[in-house]
Formats: C-alpha cells, sequence, structure tokens
C-alpha cells in the first residue's frame, strides 16, 4: 500500500492531542505521524548515540519487542520542561499504531507517594527503636523484652528458656559517693559487658534503674545458667574509673526461673525470679540463685 494512501487513512489522527505514530509492521518504517510526536522524535533522536542512523520508529519498535511488551515509557527532557510519556501499542492489521499518554503528573504523585511512604516507614521505624530501647545503656528495655518474649514463645514450637533477673550490689553507694553521673557510668559499662559478653542464644535488657534481665533460650534438654553465674565471675573483674581516679569493683545477684517448671509466661518467670533474687540478697549478694518453688 503506498505511503501516500496510509497518511490520508490516518489524517484523522491529527484531531489528537497526544502524540501517535503509525509503522508498518513488517518494514518498521514510518507511515505516518502526527505533529506533536515530532517533540518525542527530537527527543529520541537527540538522545541517541547515533542520530543520523536511527529512525524513532525503529528504536520504538525495537524496545517494545525487545521487552516483550506493548507499552514503552519515553522521558522527554529539554531543559527547561520535562515530560513522560507512556507509548502504548496496539497492531491494527500490518500497522503498528504507538500512542503516546502524558504520564508526568501521574509520574510526579507517585514519585512523592513513594517518597512520603519511605519518609513514614523510616519514622515508624526510628519511633519503634526509640520505644524499645533503652536511653541510657542503649540496650532492649522492659517493653522490647515482653515482645520479644512473646515472640520467641509463638515462634518456637518447644520453647524453653531460663530468665535471670539481675540486680546490681549496693549500686546506691555508687551515686552516693561518686555522684548520679557515675552511676550512669557504672550501668552502661555493665551494659555493655553483657552485650560483648552474649551470643544470639541470649536475650538481654534493662528492665529499669540497676535492674536487668537475660533470656537464655534453652535447648531441647538442657537448661543450664551457667552463661549468668559465667557473667557474674566476669562482672567481678570490671574495674571502674571513679572520678578521683581510684578503681572500684562490681557485682550482681541474680534469680533464676525457668520456663516450664516456674512459669510459662514472663509475669510468672520475674515474679519468681525475684524471689530468688530476694533470697541472693538475703545470703551475701554477689550470686546467682535458682527459684526453688514454694
Ligand atoms: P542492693 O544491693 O540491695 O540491690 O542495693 P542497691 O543499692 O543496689 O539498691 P537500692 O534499691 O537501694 O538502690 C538503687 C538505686 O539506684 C536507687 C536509685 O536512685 C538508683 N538509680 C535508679 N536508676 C538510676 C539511673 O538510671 N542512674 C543512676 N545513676 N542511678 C539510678
Ligand atoms: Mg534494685
Ligand atoms: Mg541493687
Amino acid at each position: 500500500m503506498p505511503l501516500e494512501q496510509n497518511s490520508t487513512n490516518y489524517s484523522v489522527l491529527n484531531y489528537l492531542q497526544l502524540p501517535v505514530i503509525v509503522f508498518s509492521a513488517n518494514a518498521h518504517t514510518e507511515v505516518f505521524k502526527i505533529e506533536s510526536f515530532q517533540l518525542v522524535e527530537q527527543y529520541y533522536l537527540h538522545a541517541s548515540n547515533n542520530p543520523t542512523n536511527k529512525h524513532l520508529a525503529q528504536i520504538i519498535y525495537s524496545k517494545l519487542s525487545e521487552n516483550d511488551t506493548d507499552k514503552l515509557e519515553v522521558e522527554i527532557n529539554n531543559g527547561s520542561y520535562r515530560h513522560i510519556l507512556r507509548l502504548t501499542a496496539n497492531v491494527v492489521g500490518e500497522h503498528v499504531i504507538v500512542e503516546g499518554e502524558d504520564i508526568t503528573e501521574l509520574k510526579r504523585n507517585q514519585f512523592l507517594f513513594n517518597r512520603t511512604n519511605t519518609l513514614l516507614e523510616d519514622y515508624s521505624k526510628q519511633m519503634f527503636e526509640l520505644a524499645h530501647t533503652d536511653k541510657l545503656t542503649n540496650v532492649p528495655n522492659r517493653r522490647a523484652l515482653f515482645s520479644k518474649f512473646s515472640q520467641l514463645q509463638s515462634k518456637h514450637k518447644e520453647f524453653s528458656c531460663t530468665v535471670s533477673l539481675i540486680d546490681l550490689d549496693y549500686f546506691k553507694r555508687f551515686n552516693d559517693s561518686f555522684g548520679h553521673d557515675f552511676g550512669d557510668q557504672v550501668l552502661v559499662t555493665f551494659s555493655k559487658h553483657v552485650k560483648d559478653s552474649i551470643d544470639d542464644t541470649c536475650y538481654f535488657a534493662r528492665l529499669g534503674g540497676e535492674e536487668f534481665c537475660l533470656i537464655q533460650i534453652n535447648n531441647k534438654d538442657t537448661v543450664c545458667f551457667a552463661i549468668t553465674e559465667k557473667l557474674l565471675q566476669t562482672t567481678k573483674t570490671i574495674k571502674l574509673m571513679t572520678p578521683d581516679n581510684s578503681y572500684i569493683g562490681m557485682s550482681f545477684s541474680a534469680g533464676v526461673a525457668v520456663y516450664g517448671n516456674d512459669g510459662i509466661s514472663l509475669d510468672e518467670l520475674l515474679n519468681n525470679a525475684d524471689k530468688a533474687l530476694y533470697f541472693a540478697k538475703e545470703n551475701g549478694r554477689s550470686r546467682v540463685v535458682k527459684f526453688e518453688g514454694a
């Protein structure tokens, strides 16, 4: 079919605002294009590395078939404005009609939406971290501990753990003798020491004041609190430098409760661990005591 005849057939497309190009499906040659398509063409020919050799129809055709799609997005950017067109190809007999739709606004809104979403996600992550982290020591707080416990409980079918309630000995003396800031430093030092000493079978949190909790996930049939005992030994080797440049040591007492035997809720386990902790304090401190029931 001669080109002129095709052009006449398609000339009605000139009434459209949006860019339209028609090319032959077999030869990939341009048959007809409306004025506004010039803009797309200029951009493409300008952007192409070899403008004289490449024909827009061929570029579009090969891109559409390369990507095995009937849609293609083209960005027109001449410095003063930026438009994004979505080109959609429709095969009509021997011809392919490619029409362009201006999706600049849609893209802009999508971009803003995604950006807002990312910001909100980041913000909500930060809020979550803040709500679950102890500000002074940077370890998980009481809220985080409870949420971790229910997570572990629901995740592992045969869940078992050992809960150690740890309370620093004579902590008030640090505050009274060297000031509150020094007391804070003791809490930070101790927390770091524990974090550095445990692996991922343990979860450590600050409950408040100078009270901490260590949850150790038990193997199938080993229930042990050796890790808390070991922690006590290493804690006793810490030398804290006081504001008057002398060294002072520290220790803790711990009460231990075992999941299953001594309770299945964290409240219950902490309650019973607290009873054992009381016993540890009463019996000279600096020791780990297992809850022995009523
Ligand atoms: P015990 O061996 O019986 O546990 O004695 P203790 O002195 O450790 O316990 P006590 O409950 O008598 O004192 C705890 C003190 O910890 C009282 C409180 O002012 C102090 N404290 C609580 N939170 C903080 C904190 O965040 N920073 C500092 N520096 N002190 C705190
Ligand atoms: Mg206490
Ligand atoms: Mg104490």
